[in-house]
């Protein structure tokens, strides 16, 4: 077998047991917070056309330009593993007529997804997140309530310094007025910024904002924002949403300079940053897709929603993974009752689980000793040694106290014990 390694795709990786607990702890928070505020859970396919992507998520996004895992299917149809969430959601909106129903539609998801992106720490080729979408509503109460639950989320999850940045893209009119101001900004500067942005200038001016080059930065830092151009409706959304945070006692700084890498936002947009990640900081984020749902074939349709990545949040927890521990370790084999106790532990193990209680027994063969240090090693509070049919002995690990019990009650002797 020399040479022959099997690894996990480049920018993919194993969830290990150790993880996945800490993974399952997120996902019930939020699921909890979801549910009380009437966000069903919803679930799409793990791909779809990529026109879907390429109408939805833009043509200019680096998603859509480099990112995509995009392949044939055997009767020629190009497919993509989904990139992000949202773009799916709307096409299930719109394919199972939601808008009949009573707006706005509250649903939320969680799942893999995928982007060919360069690996580094906090992002990966396939990663998870976690989001919220209410489609069908433009009242500014619908954003504050969607960052409420993100804030919520951090707070119940406890991720520390976390930050949340808020700014406003207008609507796509708006949006195209000040659109012209910046290219013309921009192209008065052209010497000082990267090839890179200098080169899109007409095709995605606003990621010049978020550029990491040092020259396009200073550049930057004096072009006009969205933010001090909002007019009108976009001017009264914006405030209205800002003064909803304010009375939810929900903290922000305003960054003018926020936008984000989905052609499809409007209006609100938002982004939760954690000073405890390097370079990827975002642990998520989104904002208002006001034009989404028409564009893939629907009604008009205002709508807001965001995604958190999940290996972010993990990343940010650190958390110190603790082992869940054992209520019972059935000692079997060692002792003098032969085949007899195996029957019995089995008995046993099975009536204390549906008692809810954790319960293992040893199933490699290990003598006595070696039995009560794999109960150590998994975290267990309790061995019992079977001594004879009905009798065994009851070890507690903490204090090294043995009593005799009767297997006949064990479950009442245990649960005795805990209150
Ligand atoms: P986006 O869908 O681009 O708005 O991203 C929302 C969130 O998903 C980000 O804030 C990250 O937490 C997470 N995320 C996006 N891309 C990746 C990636 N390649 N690896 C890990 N997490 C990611």
């Amino acid at each position: 077998m020399a040479g022959l390694k099997y690894q996990a795709p480049r920018g993919t990786f194993d969830v290990l047991p150790a993880h996945a607990r800490t993974r399952g702890r997120i996902a019930e928070t939020a699921a909890a917070i979801f549910a009380r505020a009437g966000y069903e859970p919803i679930a799409t396919p793990s791909f779809e056309d990529t026109e879907l992507f390429e109408r939805g998520v833009g043509h200019s996004t680096d998603i859509v330009r480099k990112e995509m895992f995009t392949f044939e299917d055997k009767g020629g149809r190009s497919l993509t593993l989904r990139p992000e969430g949202t773009a799916p959601i709307c096409r299930a909106y719109v394919e199972h007529g939601m808008h009949k129903l009573a707006q706005p539609v509250k649903l939320s998801y969680t799942g893999p997804f995928f982007r060919h992106e360069r690996p580094q720490a906090g992002r990966y080729r396939q990663f998870h997140q976690l989001g919220i979408e209410a489609i069908g509503s433009d009242a500014p109460l619908a954003d504050a309530e969607a960052i409420g639950l993100f804030a919520e989320l951090v707070a119940e999850l406890g991720i520390p310094g976390v930050e949340l940045r808020l700014g406003s893209l207008g609507s796509l009119s708006a949006r195209q007025t000040y659109l012209e101001e910046l290219k013309a900004y921009l192209r008065a500067h052209e010497e000082e910024l990267s090839k890179e942005v200098r080169e899109r200038i007409d095709v995605n001016p606003l990621r010049a904002f978020d550029s990491d080059d040092e020259g396009t930065r200073a550049a930057m830092a004096s072009a006009p924002t969205l933010v001090e151009r909002l007019e009108g409706e976009d001017a009264e959304h914006f405030g209205e949403v800002r003064a909803l945070l304010d009375a939810a006692g929900i903290e922000y700084t305003i960054d003018p300079t926020l936008v984000r890498g989905l052609d499809y936002y409007t209006r609100t947009i938002f982004s939760f940053v954690c000073d405890r990640l390097g370079a990827q900081s975002e642990i998520g984020g989104g904002g208002r897709y006001d034009g989404l749902v028409e564009q893939l074939g629907g009604p008009p349709t205002p709508a807001i929603g965001w995604a958190a990545g999940i290996e972010r949040i993990l990343l940010a927890l650190e958390e110190e993974v603790a082992t869940e521990g054992r209520d019972v370790f059935v000692v079997t084999g060692s002792q003098g009752i032969g085949k007899a106790q195996n029957a019995l532990a089995i008995t046993l193990v099975n009536e204390l689980r549906r008692a809810g209680l954790s319960a293992e027994f040893d199933l490699a063969g290990r003598g006595l000793k070696g039995q009560l240090k794999h109960a150590d090693r998994i975290g267990a509070r309790r061995v019992l040694i079977l001594e004879a049919e009905g009798v065994a002995q009851l070890r507690d690990m903490e204090s090294g106290e043995q009593r005799p019990v009767d297997t006949a009650h064990l479950v009442a002797e245990i649960a005795g014990d805990r209150s």
